[in-house]
């Protein structure tokens, strides 16, 4: 049976990450996977060319002008603006948008009871409140495409009562590119230096968040939504091979990890695939090279990001979503040159300090929580 995807996000580093999964496993078993749908903000050439070769029947364009373009050039594929268009005709939904703006696909996807292959973690950790109840949908799946995410979601399948076995979730870091300096040394990075990961190729904004162990912090609320473990059982440990992408240890002190070279194709393929294994061993591991395994405690005072989240996400509500906002806004300012790198968790400080205490109970409450916090973080980014 063919199953049917739609790629949001389809020229981001996800997107075409997915494409390559499925070329391959269609090079192995023809017609194994059929990309229906797909949605773009404004790459033309990009999505022009991933339409002559996948053959989808929607495509949502999110800039007007380029969904013109697109749709002047193309025969025979249904043009829209509203990337949630892309869910109707899909089994499983891939969310590769990046940040807030991802919430949409999310929403819509759970909704329609059907699958979500979920990249953009910004949606859940943002909305997760209101995420959570629309998972108890018939039908509805989410399958984080997040390695640390899609690890744990390996090791916790070896447990037959999770709720009771599971003692804690160790999320590895790479720790990034500033691993090791302190916050002297931070004074003066540039963005080629932030972006220049020593380990995973990935988009711009997360390789920012990744330098500052933002990401690492958004990844434990992602891992309190996903799974419901409360935040003093999920520890951060620094890992600079990436190869451990994540552990569980359960009541019984044993430890399960998941272990895989650092390649975003492998969590792509489980939430595909899942629960069956694809075919195709992306980031098979050379055991005659790989050398050494270390592990070492995250620097939560140069790092401070880190500790932010655990904050915003104890405080619960639309806190994680002002966190999330405050640091998009910041995290662009950084790649615009307005603000500087150690600045970012500044920006995050002084946003978090203003939090209103709501607690959102549908998207719009979610939405302006997101308004309202990106508007204090622009604030505060002018003055810098
Ligand atoms: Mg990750």
């Amino acid at each position: 049976m063919t199953v049917r995807v739609a790629i949001a996000g389809s020229t981001g580093s996800i997107g075409t990450q997915t494409i390559e999964v499925i070329r391959a496993e269609n090079d192995r078993a023809p017609g194994s996977y059929a990309v229906t749908a797909l949605s773009a903000g404004s790459s033309v050439d990009l999505v022009l060319a991933q339409i002559d070769e996948l053959r989808p029947d929607v495509v949502a364009i999110a800039d007007e002008d380029a969904r013109r373009e697109v749709a002047a050039r193309t025969t025979g594929v249904t043009i829209v603006a509203d990337s949630a268009d892309v869910i109707d005709v899909a089994d499983v939904i891939v969310n590769g948008v990046v940040g807030f703006a991802g919430l949409a696909v999310t929403v819509g996807t759970l909704r329609a009871g059907k699958r979500l292959a979920l990249a953009n973690k910004e949606s859940l950790i943002a909305a997760g409140p209101v995420v959570q109840p629309l998972r108890t949908t018939p039908g509805a799946e989410l399958v984080p495409v997040d390695s640390e995410h899609c690890a744990l979601h390996q090791c916790l399948r070896s447990s037959s009562a999770p709720d009771r076995e599971v003692a804690r979730l160790l999320l590895t870091a790479s720790g990034g590119p500033f691993r090791g300096r302190t916050e002297d040394d931070l004074a003066a990075v540039t963005v080629e230096s932030a972006l220049a990961h020593p380990t995973w190729a990935m988009g711009p904004k997360i390789t920012v968040d990744s330098s500052t162990l933002m990401n690492k912090g958004l990844e434990v609320i992602e891992a309190h939504e996903l799974y419901g473990t409360p935040y003093e059982d999920i520890d951060v440990v620094v890992h600079p091979q990436s190869v451990v992408h994540s552990m569980v240890e359960f009541s019984d002190g044993s430890t399960i990890a998941q272990l895989s070279m650092p390649t975003m194709h492998l969590p792509i393929g489980y939430a595909l695939g899942y629960p069956d294994r694809i075919a195709t061993p992306f980031g098979r591991i050379d055991w005659t090279t790989l050398g050494s395994l270390d592990f070492e405690p995250p620097d939560r005072s140069t790092f401070r990001c880190l500790d932010l989240a655990y904050a915003a996400g104890r405080i619960g509500g639309t806190a994680p979503a002002w966190l999330s906002a405050a640091n998009e806004v910041a995290v662009e300012g950084f790649l615009s040159g307005k603000v500087r790198w150690n600045a970012i968790a500044d920006v995050c400080v002084e946003v978090l300090e203003r939090h209103d205490g709501a607690i959102p109970s549908d998207v719009d409450d979610v939405i302006e929580a997101d308004q309202i916090a990106r508007r204090i973080a622009e604030r505060i980014v002018e003055q810098q």
